[in-house]
């Protein structure tokens, strides 16, 4: 029987066989701790009846793992070099497909209709993310109007707590309202570097979300206004809301004699700062200046 690939000597077994160099442009971290590994299993909730999608594979440390506890694994992977080092590895497994491909350039959509067997079962996304592109990526998953059950990734520890922030907190910004909109986010476990090879100069941590458990008391007329305005609001932290929202309207009198109007209507202060908002407060300013507007 042979050892699992996340065994720290089979890793790096693996790699000698196959010359493989990790590569730092790619964020390449591989996993070699099996109870973190199992943990994500377990994080993520994979049953026998799951489709899951897998970000950039590695080796495969984490797919063998997805494999044996899910009913069907993709995997997008960019590196081409890695391709038939999982060809080699991944072959005692019939339920899992590698994919060259850039995640960011993938159409999810179409790709859970052609390559899963059963796509009206759960869609989880499990990864070990390439932690250069993190917020891209959780930003395209957001925006791709799958309806994922659950979305299971392990960030930087910092980016983990940006998601699960709360208002009034350093963290709290425009990523934590981005992933509040649709998701429940909660961090599941912390994972030491030194569970990886080579081992980043960073912790981790495994986040996991949820599909929002209540709607939103109030839905915004437009969600790009809506993001355009928290982003623009936060784009100096240490400064009111008010000078904020005095850059975003280019100090355009006339503009801001609205906001002033609005912030009134719905009874914020402007010389709040923005992390004092909760996302509710900006559905609502977004909504009150349109109705200025009109
Ligand atoms: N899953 C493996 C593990 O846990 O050991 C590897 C994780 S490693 C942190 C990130 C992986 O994502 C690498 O295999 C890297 O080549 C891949 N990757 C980087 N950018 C990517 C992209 N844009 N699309 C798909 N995969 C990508």
């Amino acid at each position: 029987k042979t050892t699992a690939i996340g065994n720290y000597r089979r890793t790096r077994e693996i790699l000698e066989k196959h010359g493989i160099h990790a590569k730092k442009g790619f964020g390449q971290n591989f996993l070699t701790d099996l109870n973190v590994l199992n943990g994500i299993v377990q994080a993520a909730h994979i049953t026998q009846d799951d489709n899951v999608i897998e970000i950039g594979p590695g080796i495969g440390a984490l797919t063998e793992v997805l494999a044996k506890a899910a009913h069907q694994v993709v995997a997008l992977e960019i590196d081409g070099d890695l391709l038939p080092v999982l060809d080699d590895v991944l072959t005692p497994y019939n339920n899992v497909k590698v994919i060259h491909q850039d995640i960011l350039k993938a159409n999810l959509p179409e790709l859970i209709q052609t390559e899963f067997a059963n796509p009206q079962q759960p869609i989880k996304v499990v990864a070990n993310l390439p932690y250069y592109i993190t917020s891209p990526i959780l930003m395209n998953l957001l925006a791709s109007e799958v309806n994922w059950d659950t979305i299971c990734v392990m960030m930087q520890k910092e980016v983990a707590e940006r998601l699960t922030a709360k208002p009034g907190t350093k963290a709290y910004g425009s990523l934590t309202l981005a992933i509040e909109y649709q998701m429940q986010a909660k961090v599941a476990f912390n994972v030491s570097r030194r569970s990886f090879v080579p081992a980043p100069n960073v912790d981790s941590a495994i986040v996991v979300l949820t599909p929002r458990p209540n709607e939103l008391p109030e839905l915004p007329y437009d969600d790009k206004r809506l993001f355009g305005l928290i982003r623009g609001c936060f784009a100096h932290r240490r400064k009111s809301l008010w000078n904020n929202l005095k850059s975003l309207m280019s100090n355009d009198r006339a503009k801001l004699d609205l906001v002033t109007n609005a912030l009134a209507e719905i009874q914020i202060d402007p010389q709040t700062r923005p992390e004092q908002l909760t996302l509710n407060d900006y559905i609502r300013l977004t909504n009150a200046l349109h109705q200025q507007m009109v």
